[in-house]
């Protein structure tokens, strides 16, 4: 790893920590990547990895697929931005809008971040309410109404990082994830334009509903005048082809999505009911807009891979080889008599070491995350490039073969042996 141990003391004076975004740092030195093709990565010293990070959630079809780059390339040769309305804008609306059950009207962004950053936006206009409701634990980007923590008993919270204001913070409460009653107490005691929240969480480790669960906030919100926004940027045609909601069956008011649907490039969308999206500017008075917002090329790439992921039986297969890959990683884990436990759900999954369930971001967040340095490091020097912290997601795409399984599969199991030795 020398090459990357160079780059990055060139890099650490340059940027900030050596990285364009936190979470990517480790000790003692991040991987510098070169290449990415279908599962795998290659570093700028040659090593070869198969990729349970997979930029953390975009690549649903693998790195440099095929089909998407074909796209895109076909996008770039007539230009990338032009600053009025496209036909690529339009097909994809088009296909989110016939695809995803709150979808009745879209507006395009650039990233996740202002995609959530817009949706809070247009739900206090909507209902000229000021307070908001996230989960503890959820991740929404990184805008101040959403680096927030948890305040004490039922005021609002506290900035979760400098620079963020108190009297922003304030405005935010929290609720814990599965536990509806906490919801209803803020919601009976203060007027709340919107819950955020992933209806599926992914920024503590994947952490799926109990049963009942979205079904009864669904509920709660309705009868508050409660906007529901579910922040689809990771689960949104990962989920299913039509994100969580569909999976389980519940439809929020707004949701927001990123990731997937840029196939790869940057892009964001937030979307819900027409009687709340019609007010966003120019039709109505809550402003959004953007530069690149509905860049015609992240619009081309992402609908390549909506289209791929929809054909066939694309989502059933990753999803078959996810859960064949937790089966064995769960029986290794338990022959070795190592402590934790295994969440998924279609082709997202976390170890927690240490705990025996994780069903809400205080659970998951007591997970041991000495463990999980030395299973990265474990797995990093055999050839398994695991996303680097304890709480972020493993990700699986349509590139990931069962050959592919079979060694990662392998190399867990080693892992937990060394463990136990
Ligand atoms: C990644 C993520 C975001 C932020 O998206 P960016 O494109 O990184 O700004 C927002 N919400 C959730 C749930 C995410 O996982």
């Amino acid at each position: 790893m020398d090459r990357s141990a160079e780059l990055y003391s060139e890099s650490k004076q340059l940027t900030p920590g050596g990285v364009s975004s936190p979470v990517r740092a480790f000790a003692p030195n991040p991987l510098f990547i070169a290449e990415g093709r279908g599962s795998k990565v290659v570093d700028v010293d040659g090593n070869e990895y198969i990729d349970l990070c997979m930029a953390y959630g975009p690549l649903i079809a693998g790195h440099a697929c095929r089909r998407v780059m074909d796209a895109a390339r076909a996008q770039i040769a007539r230009g990338t931005v032009y600053g009025a309305p496209s036909v690529p804008e339009l097909d994809l609306i088009k296909r989110i809008t016939t695809e995803v059950p709150s979808a009745e009207m879209v507006r395009l962004a650039c990233s996740g971040t202002e995609a959530t950053m817009h949706a809070i936006r247009v739900a206090r206009g909507f209902t000229g309410r000021d307070d908001i409701i996230k989960i503890n634990g959820g991740f929404h980007g990184t805008h101040d109404a959403a680096l927030v923590n948890a305040g004490s008993g039922s005021s609002g919270g506290t900035p979760s990082s400098k620079g963020v204001l108190a009297d922003v913070a304030k405005h935010t409460f929290t609720a814990e994830y599965n536990d509806i009653q906490s919801f209803s107490d803020i919601m009976d005691r203060h007027e709340i334009a919107c819950v955020i929240m992933e209806p599926v969480m992914g920024n503590v480790g994947v952490v799926t509903p109990e049963k009942g669960f979205l079904e009864d906030l669904r509920k709660v919100t309705e009868e508050h005048g409660t906007v529901l926004i579910f922040d689809e940027v990771i689960t949104g045609f990962r989920a299913s082809s039509g994100g969580a909601q569909k999976r389980y069956g519940v439809t929020p008011d707004m949701t927001t999505m990123g990731k997937i649907i840029g196939g790869g490039f940057a892009a964001g969308a937030f979307m819900g009911k027409r009687e709340i999206m019609q007010n966003v500017a120019p039709q109505g008075g809550i402003y959004a807009a953007g530069t690149f917002a509905g860049n015609p090329v992240s619009a081309a790439a992402g609908l390549a891979q909506i289209d791929l992921m929809c054909s066939g039986d694309n989502y059933a297969k990753v999803e078959m080889r996810t859960a064949a890959l937790v089966k064995s990683i769960r029986e290794s884990m338990e022959d070795s008599k190592v402590k934790g436990c295994v969440n998924h759900v279609a082709s997202m999954f976390s170890i927690f070491f240490g705990i025996d369930r994780a069903t809400n971001g205080t659970e998951a967040m007591k997970a041991d995350r000495q463990m999980f340095d030395r299973m990265f490091r474990f797995m990093l020097q055999r050839g398994v490039y695991l996303p680097p912290s304890a709480f972020e997601v493993d990700f699986m795409s349509l590139a990931h073969s069962d050959e592919d399984c079979g060694v990662l599969a392998e190399r867990f199991k080693e892992f937990f042996g060394s463990v136990k030795q």
